[in-house]
């Protein structure tokens, strides 16, 4: 019998690596935070901004990302509860955003790319992409950028938010940019763009605004990189199959390991998990509740 369709992408491969449990709770049994984390509204407002500002670029329409990143902030810290963390306020997560948002535009000129349109002359921006594996497997994924540099080579970029820059001896594993490469290469002929020649990165580092001296955020100059070989790209579709093979034998195992790499500390599921303190998770939308947590229902969500 054909197994179900299974779909993965780089974030739910990356959600399994970091701990299988937690996968089944938030893929299987789709429970949800009850509040948004900080990354995503972040993330989701700068996403928004700097598509805004490109797409005027393309259209010849002067358009201001520090405008755009404020309105669809605002907007999703409106939309609900938002987990800050100790770190962040949203005073302090808005001031980062303006910052980045007005070093924007002089970033983006500096790294001399043009904007890739399809063949309908649509840029090629948070497209999705997917492609189907055996087994009945998708991989879905979505290319932030497709863009020209200026030797004329066509790159799929990566444009992230992050505390961090992406480390540089890893570069050549990032599994987001191999998906966007096959994904791309799929689509290639379809959207009337080349194969990528390139993989990129631009990466917005997450700091807090000084108040008088310090580094505060940054924009990383865009990183480019080779295609993935044949090899490459092998290894790496080898290694969700496996993985798909792992989630349909639900292997789903916890996994705190070692005190200096422990992804319990930042896990959204750790009352959950470690003494089924249900009290931070949204079941709203859950396949399975916990029968102590129907008991507690006016209406059961699931079962
Ligand atoms: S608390 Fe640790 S073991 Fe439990 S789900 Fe989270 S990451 Fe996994």
């Amino acid at each position: 019998m054909r197994p179900e369709t299974l779909y993965l992408s780089p974030s739910r491969i990356s959600d399994w690596e970091r701990c299988r449990w937690s996968y089944l709770l938030k893929h299987v049994y789709r429970w949800r935070e009850s509040a948004t984390g900080n990354a995503l509204v972040f993330g989701g407002a700068i996403d928004e901004a700097i598509d805004a500002h490109l797409r005027g670029i393309v259209l010849g329409k002067e358009v201001d990302p520090v405008e755009v990143f404020i309105e669809a902030f605002l907007r999703k810290v409106d939309a609900g509860p938002v987990d800050y963390g100790a770190k962040w306020s949203e005073e302090s997560m808005l001031a980062m955003g303006i910052e980045l948002m007005k070093r924007w535009p002089e970033a983006w000129q500096a790294m001399g790319l043009t904007v890739a349109c399809d063949a309908n002359g649509d840029p090629l921006m948070q497209r999705e992409i997917a492609f189907a594996l055996p087994g009945n497997i998708v991989i879905r994924g979505r290319i932030d950028l497709g863009a020209f540099t200026r030797e004329g080579e066509f790159a799929v970029i990566d444009v992230k938010s992050a505390a961090q820059a992406y480390p540089e001896t890893a570069l050549v594993l990032n599994e987001q940019l191999t998906t966007y490469q096959v994904g791309m290469d799929v689509a290639a002929a379809e959207l009337g763009l080349p194969k990528p020649e390139r993989l990129g990165l631009i990466e917005l580092i997450k700091r807090q605004v000084p108040k008088t001296s310090g580094k505060g955020p940054t924009i990383e100059p865009l990183v480019l990189t080779a295609r993935r070989s044949e090899d490459q790209v092998n290894e790496f579709l080898q290694k969700v199959l496996w993985i798909a093979e792992d989630i349909r034998a639900q292997r789903f195992a916890k996994s705190p390991r070692m005190s200096f790499e422990s992804p319990c500390t930042m896990c959204s599921w750790s009352r959950a998990c470690t003494s089924k303190d249900y009290s931070d998770v949204d079941f709203s939308q859950a396949r399975y509740v916990p029968a102590e947590v129907l008991q507690g229902m006016d209406a059961p969500a699931a079962a």
